[in-house]
């Protein structure tokens, strides 16, 4: 976004508004650590700001400050409805295309609304009024603490707002271990110890809070866990009943492909995840280096995402979506 368009956005944000913010379909601990640090700043700055996600996200955000208050579209659509079409603005967070809204896609086109997209994916749809897009930053809570400071704010952060956006850069980047995290994302954490962000808490809190049921179902996917030898691809399986006879709740498989990630030369991960309910297999992607698995899911199983992390879907059967994957994922690499 030029600097003009912050001024624009400054100036349109003097006088108070009634904002929506919406995020993307499974909500993960970006689009709510970015909702909630946003939300916060935007009450405080004396607007009407209420957030609303596409459907329920993991037990594990829901300690951070306001999670109580967001509106799920799948419980309370009369509501959503409602706020949404009396809303000013509507900040749409990291996400960039609206079907990716899932259910509220056709309520979102139809809106008039201002609209005001911030992300960090790749290849921007072009629904916005004001576009902060950038696929260099790390997280989408990274750009709204930039955001916050082209608002000339940074002054009133509190420990609320900060814990919010800490917790989405931190998920989104592996806990600060993916390439894209830049010198000022470190400053940005180094400001939010000045005030007086418990990181550590915040880690225990997203990490070491999980139930038994998921480590077993980390085991199962251990030990479904495939290696495409000649290619170095490593890939796994859940089956629906694999995650039944395991009390699955959701986020209980998120970071599971991770793991195929970190054997010995893999350059390439993927986790097909059974699920009969929508009936489609839900795919996670993760690469190394150069081999880009938006492209890849995009092209093959109609999804995308960044360059190393990507996600997608397919109506096959799950050992059909497997069969096909492993056919085009040579035609792929050559
Ligand atoms: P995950 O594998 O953790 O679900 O998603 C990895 C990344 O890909 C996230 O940034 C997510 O927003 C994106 N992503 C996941 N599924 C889809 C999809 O079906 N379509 C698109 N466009 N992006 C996706
Ligand atoms: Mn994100």
């Amino acid at each position: 976004m030029k600097n003009s368009t912050f001024e624009e956005v400054k100036l349109l944000l003097k006088s108070p508004k009634r904002i929506i913010i919406v995020t993307h379909y499974n909500p993960d601990g970006d689009a709510i650590g970015s909702s909630l640090g946003l939300n916060q700043y935007l009450n405080m700055k004396g607007h009407k700001s209420n957030i609303i996600v596409p459907n329920d996200y993991p037990k594990f955000l829901k300690w951070i400050c306001g999670a109580s208050e967001i509106i799920n579209y799948e419980i309370n659509s009369q509501n959503a409805i409602q706020l949404i079409n009396n809303s000013e603005i509507i900040f749409t967070l990291d996400f960039n295309a609206l079907h990716r809204a899932g259910m509220m896609k056709n309520l979102l086109e139809k809106n008039e609304s201002f609209k005001i997209m911030i992300d960090h994916h790749e290849m921007p749809e072009s629904y916005a009024h004001y576009k902060y897009s950038d696929k260099e930053i790390s997280s989408t809570s990274e750009m709204i603490y930039n955001f916050i400071e082209r608002m000339d704010d940074i002054k009133i952060l509190n420990k609320s707002i900060c814990t919010a956006l800490y917790t989405g850069m931190m998920t989104d980047t592996a806990s600060f271990r993916y390439p894209k995290v830049t010198a000022k994302t470190h400053q940005i954490i180094s400001k939010f110890h000045e005030i007086g962000v418990n990181h550590s808490e915040i880690h225990d809190k997203v990490y070491s809070n999980i139930g038994m049921n998921k480590i077993k179902i980390l085991g199962i996917a251990l030990k479904n866990l495939k290696l495409i030898q000649q290619h170095n691809i490593a890939y796994t399986t859940l089956t629906q009943k694999n995650l039944d006879e395991n009390n699955f709740k959701k986020g209980d498989t998120e970071g599971l492909v991770n793991y195929g990630l970190s054997i010995n030369k893999v350059k390439m991960s993927a986790i097909f995840i059974e699920n009969k309910l929508e009936g489609i297999i839900k795919i996670s992607f993760r690469s190394r280096g150069k081999l880009d698995v938006n492209k890849f899911a995009r092209k093959y199983f109609n999804g995308g995402g960044h360059k190393n992390a990507a996600g997608g879907k397919s109506e096959l059967t799950l050992d059909e979506c497997v069969k096909r994957f492993r056919k085009v994922v040579e035609d792929y690499i050559f």
